[in-house]
């Protein structure tokens, strides 16, 4: 679904992606876990179409990338991030939050469209005439969520979607995140600094360290301590 080739980016004269390569097959869930600063956002919202500004090879689905996307490919590829908050307009609606995708993208029934995304996220239909700040952090990241599925995509790009939440809803967002995998059969892409995160949710995983992957290794040898580098070493020491 997925295929990278030495994919980098550079702010400026600082590059900060070194040739990033990885696939991500259909239904597939691929963590990139690392420290701060080591690129992961970055390689996201690239593959996003968020920044135009990378070189390499990025297939999607199938079809090579330009750093310029048609608006269909905004259906096919979404983004959920740290910071719901920061990610949905203060002065929308629910509702009017989850009929602009809706709208952009020209679908019908966007009524019973809404009504289920809600339902979907466990969020009940009278959250529809509230604002963001008016709901708690988990409502508002399933909020995020139910945005991000609404147009039908896919691939979910997550990045530290559980991050600012306290630990319990955490948890709730995490497994809310595996159910819906499992029923759309998605693919994803987490990003996350939580190794115990990453490994709820992935089955392989790409270990960052200064712009380059040092190391790919599967969810159980992540757990096991099976593990080559010695900077991933140090990640499972310090979580
Ligand atoms: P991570 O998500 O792993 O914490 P990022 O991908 O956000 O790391 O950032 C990688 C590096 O790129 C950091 O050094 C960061 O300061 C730099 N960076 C990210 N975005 C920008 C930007 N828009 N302009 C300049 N530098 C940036
Ligand atoms: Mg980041």
């Amino acid at each position: 679904m997925i295929n990278l080739d030495q994919l980098r980016i550079s702010f400026g004269d600082t590059e900060v992606v070194k040739g990033v390569s990885f696939n991500v097959d259909n239904g597939e869930s691929f963590g990139i876990v690392g420290e701060s600063g080591s690129g992961k956002s970055t390689i996201l919202r690239a593959l996003a179409g968020l920044n135009q500004h990378w070189s390499g090879t990025m297939d999607i689905g199938g079809e090579p990338q330009l750093p310029k996307r048609p608006k269909r490919f905004y259906r096919r590829v979404q983004m959920v991030f740290q910071d719901p908050y920061g990610s949905l307009h203060p002065r929308q609606t629910i509702d009017r939050i989850l009929a602009e995708p809706l709208e952009v993208h020209g679908f019908l029934n966007i009524e019973k469209r809404i009504a289920d995304a809600l339902n979907e996220v466990a969020l009940p239909q009278s959250v529809r005439f509230r604002f963001p700040h008016q709901l708690s952090g988990g409502q508002r990241q399933r909020v995020a969520i139910a945005r991000a599925l609404i147009s039908e995509p896919q691939i979910l790009l997550l990045d530290e979607p559980t991050s600012a939440l306290d630990v319990s809803v955490q948890a709730e967002i995490l497994n809310l995140l595996t159910d819906i995998r499992e029923q759309k059969k998605l693919t994803y892409v987490l990003v996350t600094h939580n190794l115990a995160v990453v490994t709820h949710l992935c089955t392989r995983i790409g270990v960052m360290i200064g712009g380059q992957m040092v190391e790919l290794v599967s969810a159980n040898d992540l757990r096991a301590g099976n593990v080559t580098h010695p900077h991933t070493a140090e990640l499972r020491k310090l979580s």
